[in-house]
Order: C-alpha cells, then sequence, then structure tokens
C-alpha cells in the first residue's frame, strides 16, 4: 500500500508528474488517471493564453493526454448535483423552521473549504448545525469517478487515480478530509488536487507552446459542454445563492423568479436578496466572500440578532470568490490584477449560461444513480459532516487543518 500512501500524499505538480511516470512503467497494474477540471481553472488558463474557453480547454485535454491522462472532466457537471442537492436541501430545513423545528436556518453554504476550516476552528459546535450538508463540487466528483464511472469502466475505485484542477489550495486540505475517505471502496475520492497555478507549471514544463497543441473533442460523458451549448449558472464561486432562491422560490411559493435583483449595495462582496409575498419577506438571502463580511454573518448569527433575518448565506472565504482563488494563475508582470480579474470573470460567465435545470443529462444521470434528488442515496453519498477541531490539528496525512 505505500504507492497508494504516495498517491494520495501527492499533492503538488511535482507529485502528480513523478506518478504519472510510475503508472507508465506498471504494465496491467496501471491505473485510470482521471482529471477533473474546474470552469475557474479553465477561465484563468484562458485569460493567462488570451484564448476562448473552449479552445483552451480543448488544448489542456490534448495536453493532459499526451501526458499519459486517460479522461478529462468538467466539475461544472458535478457543481449540477450540488446545486441540486443544496437547493432541495434548503427547502427541507426551510420547510421544518417553519414547522415543527428550529435552528434549521440560515443554511449557510458549505462548498469553500477555506470557511469550513475557519468555521470548524473558530466557531465549534455553534455553527455546525447551520452549515449545508451537501458535499461541494469537488466532492461529488470524486463519488461519481469513484463509484459510477469505476462501474461503467468495469473496475474497481482504487484502479482510478482522480485529480482535480482548482482555483484553491484550501480543495487540498478538503480532499484529504477523513470524511472523504470511502472505506466501502478503500479509497480516496479526490486521489490529488492541483492549482490552476501548478498546472500552468506544468503545461511550461513540457516545453511546448501551448497553442501549438491540438484541439481535443471534449469526452461527452461529464461535462457541461455539448456540441455548441455550454452549461451552468453564472456567479463567481457557486452560483448557489441564485439557484437555490428561484428554486426555493417556486417550490414553497409558487414564484417563478426569471431575474434575480440584488438589493442595491456597494459592496459587491455582500449583496442580499429578497422575496416578498403579499407585503411580507419569505425568503431573505445573502452573499458574504471575504473574512470580513463572513465575521459579520458569523457575529450577528452568535448575537442572536436578526436570527432570522437570513435564511440562506452563500459563504466564500475569497473576495470575490473562486475566481480570485489562491491558487489561481497570478497577474504577469505588469499586468493589473484587477483587469486581470476582470478578464476571467468574462471568461467564466462566458460559460455559464443555463440552468441546471435545462441540463437533461446530468439530471437523468442523478435519477440513474441516486433515484433522483434529496432521496436516501443521495444523502449517502451526496452529504458530508463537519466537526468542531482544535485549532492547528493535524490530520492523518500531517496535513494542518
Ligand atoms: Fe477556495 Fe477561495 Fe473558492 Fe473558498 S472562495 S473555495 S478558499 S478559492
Amino acid at each position: 500500500t505505500s504507492a497508494e500512501t504516495m498517491l494520495i500524499t501527492a499533492q503538488s505538480g511535482a507529485e502528480f508528474l513523478s506518478s504519472l511516470e510510475k503508472n507508465k512503467m506498471e504494465g496491467n497494474a496501471k491505473k485510470i488517471v482521471v482529471v477533473s477540471v474546474s470552469p475557474q481553472s479553465r477561465a484563468s488558463l484562458a485569460a493567462f493564453y488570451r484564448m476562448p474557453i473552449r479552445q483552451a480547454y480543448a488544448k489542456l485535454i490534448t495536453c493532459l493526454k499526451s501526458m499519459g491522462v486517460d479522461y478529462v472532466f468538467d466539475t461544472s457537471f458535478s457543481r449540477d448535483f450540488a446545486l441540486r442537492e443544496a437547493a432541495a436541501e434548503f427547502i427541507s430545513r426551510y420547510r421544518r423552521e417553519y414547522g415543527e423545528k428550529d435552528k434549521e436556518l440560515p443554511m449557510l453554504a458549505s462548498a469553500c473549504p477555506g470557511w469550513i476550516c475557519l468555521a470548524e476552528k473558530s466557531h465549534g459546535d455553534f455553527i455546525l448545525p447551520y452549515i449545508s450538508s451537501t458535499k461541494s463540487p469537488q466532492q461529488i466528483m470524486g463519488t461519481i469517478v469513484k463509484e459510477y464511472f469505476a462501474k461503467q469502466l468495469d473496475t474497481t475505485a482504487d484502479r482510478i487515480y482522480h485529480v482535480t484542477v482548482m482555483p484553491c489550495y484550501d480543495k487540498k486540505l478538503e480532499a484529504s478530509r477523513d470524511d472523504f475517505y470511502n472505506d466501502v471502496l478503500s479509497t480516496r475520492d479526490v486521489d490529488c488536487v492541483l492549482s490552476s497555478g501548478e498546472i500552468l507549471d506544468i503545461i511550461k514544463g513540457l516545453g511546448k507552446p501551448f497553442s501549438d497543441y491540438e484541439e481535443s473533442a471534449i469526452d461527452s460523458l461529464f461535462t457541461n459542454i455539448r456540441g455548441e451549448e455550454l452549461f451552468g449558472v453564472a456567479g463567481g464561486s457557486g452560483g448557489y445563492i441564485e439557484y437555490i432562491f428561484k428554486r426555493a422560490a417556486r417550490e414553497l411559493f409558487n414564484k417563478e423568479v426569471t431575474e434575480i435583483q440584488y438589493q442595491p449595495s456597494r459592496n459587491n462582496d455582500f449583496k442580499t436578496l429578497t422575496l416578498e409575498v403579499e407585503g411580507k419577506k419569505v425568503l431573505e438571502f445573502a452573499l458574504a466572500y471575504g473574512l470580513r463580511n463572513i465575521q459579520n454573518v458569523v457575529r450577528k448569527l452568535k448575537q442572536n440578532k436578526d436570527q432570522n433575518r437570513y435564511h440562506f448565506v452563500e459563504i466564500m472565504a475569497c473576495p470575490s470568490g473562486c475566481i480570485n482563488g489562491g491558487g489561481q494563475i497570478r497577474p504577469q508582470e505588469g499586468e493589473d490584477p484587477k483587469k486581470l480579474l476582470k478578464r476571467v470573470e468574462l471568461l467564466y460567465n462566458e460559460t455559464m449560461k443555463k440552468d441546471p435545470e435545462d441540463n437533461e443529462a446530468s439530471e437523468k444521470l442523478q435519477r440513474l444513480w441516486f433515484d433522483g434528488v434529496f432521496t436516501l442515496d443521495a444523502k449517502t453519498k451526496l452529504h458530508t459532516q463537519y466537526h468542531a477541531r482544535e485549532k492547528m490539528q493535524t490530520n492523518a496525512l500531517n496535513i494542518k487543518w
């Protein structure tokens, strides 16, 4: 199992490369290598190479495959699963809060490991019940790849080496959580996490100019890019707030929200969304990005002031959200960071236009694999839990968490 441990702890570009090299020598024991790329990393690469998203992605696929990667998937595909689950979870919590139970709301988003880490270390048991149990898109992709894709390939989960490319270093910590080690399959959902910057270094290290790579066809299985259509929800990070708002308005109040309108705010990292029915505010959502805004939300919640003022808060640790994550490609010398961020945002939003509901293929798979949304099976496989932690606790892989 030492080779296994090596693969699990591989958390850098160098480890990824040496794992690929070693894998080539394995003959029949060769693992199947799957790389799942986040839409934010795709946008970061496209901005760096000044290419349209689709072209940059198609070249990245060729580049990865030339290195011995077997499949390249897209985590905006698993994000649709996460959005559907989180919306159903919210609706169920809302009904309980106003039914027989309290302390169900606000539901706080759970896709950002930077925030989860802060919540577990600094706010302990108090805050954890409010955090959505829905796994992040990265970890749902892990479940899809290791549980379902393995079956489709007629192989076992431990024969797949699953790598993700993320805008974020904290995603490495997330992947190494004990909760994401699958005891039944004896495998980790995600074996290795590379940042957008690390993947850029790998591409550069190969020596061939990126523009010289052919454009590969996009693996159609787990992607939101189909033909000319690009599926996904806009929003710098998760798009959770807008999607859950629309679903909740429809399912709880029979209202179709066609256009999302935030309350005017001078702070782009703190915005609110409200739905009124018969003069009464029935849904109050907020988006809180960056430490200061997060602290304000937590403080209010702790003071029990306006406890139910927000029903849902999309919380992300980085100002401007994941497109501005610490793992994204840094501005080049002389490049204005704000202009770069704007370019990444434009490219990102270009690929994120449609609701997950319009994505029949992914809905169909969710029905097939999990018997639907928020079913018993979905709750077992697509949800997780949180734990109050001592500050600076170190996990089994010796990573400070
Ligand atoms: Fe990572 Fe920042 Fe996104 Fe959180 S907001 S998941 S820390 S990139």
